[in-house]
């Protein structure tokens, strides 16, 4: 039986996460959760799974749920998220919080030896080397989630790192991959949210409308197969079948392929190195498909993937401020405050006007985190 804390268990990610564990009852039991401020949500996943520990974002909320189960251990705030990650009886944490506000919860799973299965994309952009030091420093495996990574997490078993020619990241291109930029200026953010394949949060399908959901997962890729920008790629894939490659030296490329459903990344975190049986997916069939396309990808058309590529060459707390600086202006689009368009042009002044810090600690990486929000924010 293997325990789980979950954070940000009233999620897109974490909701999956539940679908999987109820399925697999003989093999999963979730022991910790957190969550923000989705109170139903939380008191249903109460009833349902018995977790024994519960973390919720504000204390208020806290109270009222100690009231209704008064016996149930329950925290609040970044304390009771990072109670919930090292939760002592949990084997694994499967990080799907939102947001840089998951690294420091990460670093002390780390550090108390959990396996971390990570969705949570904007820890390792902000502070991949803090991460993966940690890792290393106390043996913990880090499994990805997102389905690129874990596509080629999947190829990449039994073929060594020595071996890659590149890693291939497929996009789909998001809600506006077949407008020109001109098309871009007044989309609501209703359209923005139309994701033509896959159903995610708010903020993830923001970043997927302006790419810098590939952006940020080209950093992501960075740290977790620890290989240079100049060998990680991406190309167009409007079907989201081919889920990402690796190339060898031998010109040889192995790809993972699938239906869009996070469930199975999701899964295969939980169970690697073994395999279980899905839940409820539908099979691929690729008869059924018929064809599935490619294209190269359009640096001018999409700046954010350039930016990303930018920041995360530079390092030190270049990413952090890209990281900052999205989350920051994803919101302030998200509540109507900005245009589109604006989100790349915020993020760009950002990145102009920061002088790097190289090999950054934790405390410099908040500090530049909440500098370049406050940045943000007054430019709105
Ligand atoms: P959602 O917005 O659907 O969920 C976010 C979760 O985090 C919710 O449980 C939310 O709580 C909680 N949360 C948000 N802010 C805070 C906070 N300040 N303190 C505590 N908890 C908080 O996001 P997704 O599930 O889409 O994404 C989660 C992560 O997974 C992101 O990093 C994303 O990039 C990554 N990811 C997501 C994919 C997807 O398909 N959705 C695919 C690949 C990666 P509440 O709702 O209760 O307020
Ligand atoms: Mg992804």
């Amino acid at each position: 039986m293997k325990k789980i804390s979950l954070l940000g268990a009233t999620g897109s990610i974490g909701i999956q996460t539940l679908d999987i564990i109820r399925g697999h009852r003989e093999a999963f039991q979730l022991v910790a959760i957190s969550a923000g401020r989705n109170l139903d949500s939380v008191r249903k996943i109460i009833i349902e799974f018995k977790p024994e520990f519960v973390s919720v974002q504000e204390k208020v909320d806290c109270e009222t749920l100690q009231t209704e189960f008064p016996g149930l251990s329950i925290g609040y705030g970044p304390s009771g998220i990072e109670e919930a990650a090292v939760y002592d009886k949990a084997d694994i944490l499967v990080n799907a919080v939102l947001g840089s506000v998951g690294l420091s919860p990460t670093l002390k799973a780390i550090q108390a030896g959990k396996t971390i299965a990570i969705a949570n994309k904007e820890t390792l952009v902000t502070a991949g080397h803090l991460v993966m030091e940690a890792a290393i420093q106390h043996n913990v495996p880090i499994l990805p989630v997102d389905s690129e990574h874990s596509a080629i997490f999947q190829a990449l078993q039994g073929e060594q790192a020595k071996n890659i020619e590149q890693l291939i990241l497929t996009a789909s291109g998001g809600s506006f991959r077949d407008r020109k930029r001109e098309e871009l200026k007044n989309v609501t953010v209703r359209e923005a949210l139309n994701h033509p394949n896959w159903s995610m949060g708010a903020k993830i399908t923001i970043d997927s409308a302006t790419m810098m959901n590939k952006g940020l997962e080209v950093i992501e890729a960075h740290w977790l197969f620890s290989l240079p920008y100049e060998k990680i790629s991406v190309v167009l894939h409007k079907e989201s079948i081919i889920h990402s490659m690796v190339e060898f030296h031998d010109t040889s490329i192995i790809a993972q392929l699938g239906t869009p459903d996070m469930r199975v990344p999701i899964q295969y975190a939980l169970t690697y190195p073994d395999r279980m049986p899905h839940p409820t997916g539908s099979r691929l069939s690729l008869a059924q498909i018929g064809k599935l396309h490619f294209r190269e990808m359009d640096f001018d058309r999409f700046r954010c993937l350039k930016f990303a590529y930018d920041a995360g060459m530079a390092g030190g707390t270049m990413p952090t401020v890209l990281n900052a600086a999205n989350e920051a202006a994803v919101a302030a689009f998200l509540e109507g405050k900005i245009t589109f368009l604006q989100i790349e042009d915020l993020i760009e002044r950002e990145l102009h006007k920061h002088t790097i810090i190289t090999n950054p600690d934790l405390e410099t990486i908040q500090e530049i985190d909440e500098q370049t929000r406050k940045s943000v924010l007054s430019l709105i």
